[in-house]
């Protein structure tokens, strides 16, 4: 078997076409016809007003606390397993990043644990739909209201998601995207802000142009930035965009070929869904049973020698010589048993039922091998007993 990646993005003819056409256009920079359909297309997706590209989706983010105003004299909540971009971008104001824990079975922030760490100084809260699935967004909303907090929504690896049939991006009061290489959908580099707020909407647009005045050109009262998508990515992106839809039900399927095959391993345990959610399973998530981190790790080196390609659950932030460290209990329960193995577009049924019977083999001759390593050490004891 070739090697089987974790992910790679799937390139067809209209991606093609639509770049060549943006390069042959000459709008190569940030003005230009695709910036703005992908904007109005995304927006119209997720059921929000306005959307607005940024040039990934870390600056999608600084640029969302930054409109929403959010200081240094602030705290942000997020939660403490994530990709570390959501914390970055509130370390780049200077406020302060309050960690707290995730639910287990999702995943995703504890709205319970929100509420406890709630204080005078917090203004906003990321929760993070991690690997597809949506936060609890009803919970953390109703918190939000009662607080007067904002809420802004790391979607990045979510597209799509849903609470209760809506869609993420259009659940608080604004949602990031990110179209990195392995996101759901790519535009090489690039992000996405949505929101149904009119003001934020052009404090962003503002601000992502360096701040210029509206009136008088090269004109600037504060300092912006330059977090403008280009052309050229947005042609991808909207070539990618139409094939959402396609792309969604790939992973879906891709998810339950796993599923199907690992149904009978006990003490392997897959992507969740609440009852309130749907999972667009951006990455497919394997949990070991009461694996330790040495032993995950030997895990992805041992599937890496049958060329399988897989990576490991995010660290807790909090870990990160960067945060305050935290006692969040479930965050540093799960990430060390857990993994993600190949789902990108076009791996195909056969590929995921040799990873599967290689991860079958790996688990269960680690199972062996522990019993093995125990009945050793009851005659070490025995042995020195006697
Ligand atoms: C990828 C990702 C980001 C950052 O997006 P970039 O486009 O890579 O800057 C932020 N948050 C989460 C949860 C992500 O997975």
């Amino acid at each position: 078997m070739n090697f089987i990646s974790i992910s790679q993005p799937s390139i067809g003819k209209k991606e093609i076409e639509y770049v060549t056409d943006a390069v042959q256009s000459g709008w190569v920079s940030s003005l230009g016809k695709y910036i703005d359909i992908f904007e109005e297309n995304f927006a119209n997706y997720c059921g929000t007003k306005y959307a607005v590209a940024t040039s990934n989706g870390t600056t999608a983010l600084h640029l969302a606390l930054v409109a929403l105003g959010v200081t240094r004299e602030d705290e942000v909540i997020i939660p403490d397993l994530t990709f570390v971009a959501t914390g970055s971008a509130i370390k780049y104001i200077g406020a302060k990043v309050v960690i707290v824990d995730v639910n287990e079975d999702n995943l995703c922030i504890s709205p319970e644990a929100i509420r406890k760490a709630i204080t005078s100084k917090t203004k906003a809260i990321i929760p993070v739909h991690l690997y597809g699935h949506p936060s609890d967004m009803e919970e953390i909303n109703k918190i939000a209201k009662e607080y007067n907090i904002f809420v802004i929504e790391d979607a990045a690896e979510a597209h799509g998601a849903e609470v209760n049939g809506k869609k993420v991006g259009g659940l608080g009061d604004a949602g990031i995207f990110s179209f990195y290489g392995n996101k759901i959908i790519t535009s090489g580099e690039g992000g996405m802000i949505t929101t149904s707020d009119e003001e934020l909407y052009n404090k962003m647009r503002y601000l992502r142009d360096h701040a210029m005045s509206k009136d008088k050109r090269y004109w600037h009262t504060e300092v912006g930035f330059n977090y403008r998508m280009t052309n050229l990515q947005a042609a991808l992106g909207v070539a990618q965009f139409e094939r959402i839809d396609e792309i969604l039900a790939k992973k879906k399927k891709i998810f339950e070929w796993y599923q199907d095959a690992l149904k009978d391993i006990k003490g392997i345990k897959l992507n969740h869904q609440a009852s309130w959610a749907k999972n667009v399973y951006w990455m497919v998530c394997l949990e070991l049973d009461e694996y330790s981190e040495f032993q995950r790790d030997e895990f992805i080196q041992k599937l890496k020698t049958k060329n399988i390609d897989s990576r490991p659950y995010f660290y807790p932030v909090s870990d990160m010589p960067m945060y305050d460290n935290t006692n969040t209990s479930i965050t540093h329960k799960v990430y060390k048993k857990g993994l993600n193995v190949p789902s990108y577009f076009d791996i195909t049924k056969e590929q995921v039922e040799y990873v599967c019977t290689e991860i079958k083999k790996i688990f269960e001759n680690n199972i062996v091998e522990k019993i093995q390593d125990r009945d050793d050490n009851i005659k070490l004891m025995l042995g020195k007993k006697i």
